[in-house]
């Protein structure tokens, strides 16, 4: 290597791929990694589906509901369930809580298409459910795939039905139609975002009538009959309903080199799995291990299962409660002593694309993970911005222990932009910085990741947790 060499190699930034003399034995531990993951992915298609299985995954593994302890101790692993929807975890550390805690913060919703409050209705034979989109998505892309149907209802006596159809081999899908091309020439010309508009996401559910009557809505008859004899359920009880439509096919491996995961919903599930997981290796830290699964990202963290609710606060409150060390502002302290990794997905680089990207600041997939030190559009709008202090101590624990990190920003400065749930803690005093996977087709129903990165993330987490 001739001195110039040398000295590029000593002062440059890296960007190599993260598979790079990589050992054979560590490849395999991130297949092995993955194929839990693809496997979690293909049954924790909800929020509500997130939050069950979490649930069994960190019992086993001794973790146990906040009103089972009356005083906790350095060790003790502990959740809480909010509404079915969000969920916080803590494994209490050695030194006092007051002095801060070590947050990750994922979120369970992704996503998809709910039905409407009146959602059945027949036209010319065919029966449909009318849709209400969830989340930014690019309309198009959910017409023609497969859709299956989770959700519960809600009767007026209490009575919760939970369904699941078109997950099972056996069962029947769902799908949106949209207009053959020889018949398209009008809606071709219109802008891409106009080329299905939210009133044309109707899902096709029916086109039989009821005993093979000729009279009016026959065919939507005949769906709630179905309906009635398996789940008891009426017209009026999609009223209390809280019904989505997700892809109905499976997260796979993909690639001929079996790189990467393509699959629906890793924005954030993607984070949650990594987060839980690590959360799973650490017991009895220095500081308390704080963990995050919130809902209601994708239209803005509102309600109380979304992150702006004080049910948090509430959650951290009782801890100090259950410590015996709890007093007026005490909360406030533990969360201007606090760090934090907001757990979110961020957009990687499209070479498809690549104007919509700026390549010096653009998180590329098999680098590792990525970090954020802001998100916003348009001037940092909205974002919290990692102080360049907290931004050092994160890349210590990366560099410490031999992690693999990119730091990047979403795309152009004037092309558009985003926000996570990093503000919303960092309002409450805590250092955050946004840490998580890159993901092509962000949002799409069916998103790509590299598994590296997702590997990589899962040990960033760890680390962070174990400082
Ligand atoms: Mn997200
Ligand atoms: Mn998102």
């Amino acid at each position: 290597m001739t001195e110039a060499e040398k000295l590029k190699q000593n002062l440059f930034r890296k960007t190599n791929s993260g598979w790079e003399g990589l050992e054979e034995g560590i490849k395999n531990n991130i297949f092995n990694f993955c194929d839990s993951y693809v496997e979690f992915l293909n049954k924790s298609k909800t929020e509500r589906e997130i939050i069950k299985n979490v649930k069994k995954m960190v019992e086993e593994k001794g973790f146990k509901n906040i009103r089972e302890y009356t005083n906790l101790k350095a060790g003790d692993k502990v959740y809480y369930i909010n509404r079915d929807k969000s969920m916080y975890l803590a494994v209490i550390g050695e030194n006092g809580i007051e002095n801060g805690m070590n947050i990750i913060g994922a979120h369970a919703d992704s996503p998809r298409l709910d039905l409407k409050p009146n959602p059945l209705y027949e036209d010319s034979g065919l029966a449909f459910f009318k849709t209400h989109y969830y989340g930014g998505i690019k309309k198009y892309q959910w017409t023609t795939i497969p859709l299956s149907i989770h959700g519960v209802l809600v009767k007026s006596n209490g009575e919760k039905i939970e369904i699941c159809i078109g997950e099972d081999e056996s069962d029947p899908i769902f799908t949106i139609t949209d207009l053959l091309p020889h018949l398209a020439s009008e809606q071709m010309e219109r802008k891409l975002k106009e080329g299905v508009k939210g009133e044309d996401l109707n899902l096709l559910i029916g086109s039989m009538p009821y005993n093979g009557e000729s009279m009016l809505d026959a065919v939507k008859l005949n769906i709630l009959k179905i309906l009635n004899d398996k789940y008891g359920i009426i017209e009026m009880d999609f009223v209390s309903s809280e019904i989505e439509l997700v892809p109905a096919f499976n997260a796979r491996t993909m690639g001929l080199d079996r790189s990467m995961v393509a699959g629906y919903g890793q924005d954030d599930k993607v984070c949650v799995y990594t987060s839980v997981k690590a959360l799973l290796n650490i017991e009895k830290p220095q500081t308390t291990a704080v963990c995050i699964i919130s809902d209601k990202e994708e239209i803005g963290s509102m309600g109380n299962t979304g992150m702006e609710s004080h049910v948090f606060d509430t959650f951290i409150s009782e801890l100090l409660n259950r410590l015996g060390i709890n007093k007026p502002n005490l909360l406030n302290q533990v969360f201007c002593n606090s760090k934090m990794l907001s757990a979110d997905v961020d957009a990687a680089y499209d070479p498809i694309y690549a104007s919509a990207y700026e390549k010096n600041n653009a998180g590329f997939l098999g680098r590792g993970v990525g970090l954020n030190k802001y998100t916003g559009a348009r001037g940092k709008s909205g974002a919290s911005d990692a102080n360049a202090e907290f931004v050092a101590k994160i890349r210590e624990i990366f560099e410490k222990n031999n992690i693999k990190y990119e730091v990047a920003e979403l795309g152009k400065i004037d092309i558009g932009g985003g926000g996570t749930i990093a503000y919303i803690l960092a309002n409450k005093g805590v250092d955050v910085i946004d840490c998580g996977v890159p993901v092509l087709s962000m949002h799409a129903p069916y998103e790509v990741t590299s598994k590296f990165d997702i590997y990589e993330t899962y040990r960033a987490y760890e680390a962070f947790w174990k400082d």
